[in-house]
């Protein structure tokens, strides 16, 4: 610990070097920019790139200094950022009931117009921060973010001990949310992907997962019936995780009668669903927005080694 000492890192690493993107979404180091959250504006649902602005929202890190009035932290904690940062109003519908992804007000820190976190140093309020056990790496930490979004997709899809579940996409939260049903008790588990390493790497990281190598050149109805097979059934459950309208149709179509396809992922605006092959099977359709109270359960989860997130770090890179 004595090397994370926060008046050695302050030395040692005096300058707040920020990831940015822009419109071009080109990306590049700059000197960081506070933006303190009183000059917080602007509104969710307008998340377009128009400026510079710095990246990131998956974070952890130790605590080097403590404003005046903060009293659950000190320097020298190990923190995860949990970084959209709700109004916690009465007045706030969604705040009051506990639904404070919702929240109109929150300042998501890397969504437009706030900076986010992948920076040396980042002001982040003692509400929205989360102790992690010594035994945690800050790879670990950060890694919390996108297991928020699994375990909500697992709990708001109602992931039961037993039940078929087909992830779609096997990116990086295809394989959040794989562990998660994993560990949640899906079986059998298929997972989709256009692209063999990352289904090669999903099987590494589940060994009883089934992978699917989508053939691009049928029809979502084809898919299913390819999907279907390496389930041995249809299935209870998709959890989509791309947001292509072909995989969602595929989904759709791999449905048992009452099934339901879970969007995880984030898609084009609008989308051509199968309408009356869902109502003839009573297929639900249900989306996700962000999470709410999901940090400290996936802290716990990892702590404890009921989910090991780990082998997601594949590369490491210096911020210099
Ligand atoms: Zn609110």
């Amino acid at each position: 610990m004595a090397e994370n000492a926060p008046t050695e890192i302050l030395s040692r690493k005096p300058e707040n070097i920020a990831v940015y993107t822009n419109p071009q979404h080109e990306l590049y180091l700059h000197r960081a920019r506070f933006l303190p959250l009183a000059m917080r504006k602007g509104h969710i649902g307008d998340i377009v790139v128009t400026r510079a602005n710095s990246l990131g929202h998956e974070s952890a890190g130790i605590v080097i200094a403590v404003g005046a009035g903060v009293t659950r932290f000190k320097a020298g904690d190990r923190v995860a950022l949990e970084c959209g940062i709700p109004c916690m109003k009465a007045t706030c519908y969604s705040c009051r009931t506990g639904q404070y992804n919702a929240c109109p007000e929150v300042v998501f820190f890397s969504t437009p117009p706030h900076h986010g976190t992948l920076a040396r140093y980042h002001v982040h309020p003692e509400d929205w921060l989360h102790k992690i056990p010594d035994e945690m790496t800050y790879e670990e930490g950060s890694l919390i973010e996108p297991l928020s979004v699994a375990l909500a997709g697992v709990e708001r899809s109602g992931v039961r001990l037993g039940s078929p579940v087909v992830i779609c996409g096997a990116g990086p939260i295809g394989l959040a949310t794989l562990l998660a049903a994993q560990a949640a008790g899906a079986n059998p588990i298929v997972i989709t992907d256009i692209n063999e390493t990352r289904l090669q790497f999903a099987k590494k990281l589940v060994p009883r997962v089934r992978p699917v190598t989508i053939p691009t050149e049928k029809t979502p109805v084809e898919i299913a019936e390819v999907i279907k097979e390496a389930l041995g059934e249809e299935t209870q459950l998709v959890l989509e995780c791309t947001g292509v309208e072909s995989s969602v149709v595929a989904g759709i179509y791999s449905c048992r009668f009452g099934g339901m396809v879970f969007v995880i992922g984030c898609g084009k605006d609008f989308q051509t669903l199968p309408f009356m092959h869902m109502a003839g099977k009573e297929i639900d359709l249900r989306f996700q927005y962000r999470y709410h109270d999901t940090y400290p359960r996936a802290i716990g989860l990892v702590a404890s080694g009921v989910i090991d997130v780990k082998p997601l770090v594949t590369h490491r890179f210096t911020l210099e």
